[in-house]
């Protein structure tokens, strides 16, 4: 992990993680998970998180049409994002557009349409 707490660094080497097949989150010592680039517990304030292998699939806990995204995803739109039970933690990513609640997903890295950014994704598992 990059020791850079400032801009995307730590972002980017998640990406390359997950690209690799090697997702993982972050777990402070009360077990408590988060995801990078935090570097601080959200529930505790801890900032000795450990790198641990997030679990393959996640459950769809709800989901969102984006009719009107953001410049930056313009020409993405419509599209769906949803959040994803994985057990210690809760991911955000694009989702196909037919996902439904309750599904099981896996967490991939897609590309943006509109600047060919990397983004989260989920498939279907
Ligand atoms: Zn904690």
């Amino acid at each position: 992990m990059s020791e850079n707490e400032h801009g995307n660094s730590g972002y980017d080497e998640w990406l390359d993680a997950i690209d690799e097949g090697d997702a993982y989150y972050l777990e402070c010592s009360n077990g408590h998970g988060s995801l990078p680039p935090r570097r601080i517990c959200p529930e505790c304030g801890e900032t000795n998180l450990e790198d641990t292998p997030l679990p393959e699939t996640g459950d769809i806990d709800t989901y969102t049409v984006i009719h009107v995204a953001t410049p930056s995803f313009a020409d993405d739109a419509p599209y769906t994002t949803a959040i994803a039970d994985f057990g210690p933690v809760r991911v955000t990513a694009v989702a196909p557009d037919d996902v439904e609640v309750g599904e099981s997903v896996s967490l991939t890295v897609g590309e943006s349409k509109t600047n060919g950014d990397r983004l989260l994704q989920f498939e279907r598992f």
